[in-house]
């Protein structure tokens, strides 16, 4: 036998050997293999059917404040708006789900409000906090610099966006988040980063990006949005809508 006949020979039974090798099969190679769960996509600006509502344009009860007094956000005209606070009137007020979380698929849409008299960190500012621990900015990044790793949808202090895809304040925007926590070992330290991956109005911003805090808690934690003290701007309210949560299982890849 010459030396390419063994070759052909050896991929033949190399492929035989593999259909006929359960070990070897890819999982889902078969129609008999367990099929994807059925979610029904929801229209524009509509959930998925799976998905935990958070917040639908009109009852606010899935949140409450971070610290336990009476909420004093509004919901006007389909959104819920921050309590737009400015120093003399008294406290901001963050806002918190009721229910906690781990790993999940998280939308959100938010309309920053116009300031034009302001710059950087000063413009329309808030955040979404991933289990109260991790926030994605949120801020008037529309031809307003600011440090890259503080503009809109940088993951806070750590990472900037990839882009900027921001569109003007006072226009709807959304963000698409994929987040899996961080896994840590029982004396607290971490034995795995958690991951995130954000689109900003469709667009990819951060792409798999490594989640980690200052001490490692692998206990879910409820989403929080940031009522942003806005020291010289009263009634600018920010402004959310459409806000829904699909809780992801943690199965292991070709399980
Ligand atoms: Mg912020």
């Amino acid at each position: 036998m010459n030396q390419s006949f063994l070759i052909l020979f050896g991929a033949i039974a190399a492929a035989l050997f593999a259909q006929t090798s359960g070990q070897l099969r890819a999982p889902g190679s078969s129609p008999d293999d367990p099929q994807p769960r059925v979610v029904t996509p929801g229209s524009p600006g509509q959930p998925p059917s799976d998905a935990v509502v958070l917040f639908d344009g009109a009852d606010p009860a899935k949140w409450t404040s971070r610290d336990g007094s009476p909420l004093r956000w509004v919901v006007k005209d389909g959104a819920i708006l921050s309590t737009s606070v400015h120093k003399e009137s008294g406290k901001t007020q963050d806002l918190v789900t009721r229910e906690k979380f781990g790993a999940a698929q998280i939308h959100l849409e938010f309309s920053i409000p116009s300031m034009p008299g302001m710059k950087g960190q000063a413009r329309g500012n808030s955040g979404v906090y991933l289990q109260g621990r991790y926030e994605i900015q949120i801020l008037d990044s529309y031809q307003n610099p600011t440090y890259p790793n503080g503009s809109c949808a940088a993951l806070y202090g750590r990472f900037a966006p990839l882009v900027n895809a921001s569109r003007p304040p006072e226009e709807w925007q959304s963000y698409d988040i994929v987040f899996h926590p961080p896994k840590c070992v029982p004396d607290g330290t971490l034995a795995e980063a958690g991951t995130l991956t954000l689109l900003h109005n469709g667009v990819l911003v951060q792409d798999h990006v490594p989640v980690t805090g200052r001490t490692c808690n692998a206990e879910p934690g409820p989403l929080l949005l940031q009522d942003h003290y806005h020291p010289d701007a009263p009634n600018t309210p920010m402004k959310f809508r459409n806000i829904w949560l699909r809780t992801l299982e943690e199965v292991p890849r070709g399980q």
